[in-house]
């Protein structure tokens, strides 16, 4: 897979990007961060056993992205609010959490709107 065309901010919630096939999609930054393909998110081996540490509590911040950080050219490395920053996302995994958590432009516009001030 080769890196998307772009990757931008829509607005504090949403964030976007491009591929070069064609594809267009935008996701909720809290959908990427569920995705976070890190040891602590997807639960740590353990003397080869899988043990699940991930019963996610919210912490302040944590659905705040604060930067991408493009890795060599394999992938992207993401620093959320909450300080965390392990997580690095091949643009494989990347386009897929694209394609699976893809907003609609009914919920795009619904988003715009609740984020918009009044
Ligand atoms: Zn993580």
């Amino acid at each position: 897979m080769v890196p998307p065309i772009s990757i931008t901010r829509r607005n504090a919630a949403v964030l976007c990007s491009e591929w070069a096939d064609g594809f267009l999609a935008c996701i909720l930054l809290s959908a990427l961060r569920e995705a976070c393909p890190c040891a602590y998110c997807t639960g740590e081996q353990i003397m080869g056993q899988s043990v699940f540490v991930g019963i996610k509590t919210y912490a302040p911040g944590m659905n705040e992205l604060v930067s991408l950080t493009t890795i060599g050219n394999y992938g992207v490395q993401a620093t959320w609010g909450d300080g965390h920053d392990t997580g690095i996302y091949t643009w494989d995994m990347l386009r897929k959490i694209f394609d699976e958590n893809a907003l609609s432009q009914a919920d795009l516009r619904s988003i715009d709107s609740e984020l918009e001030p009044k």
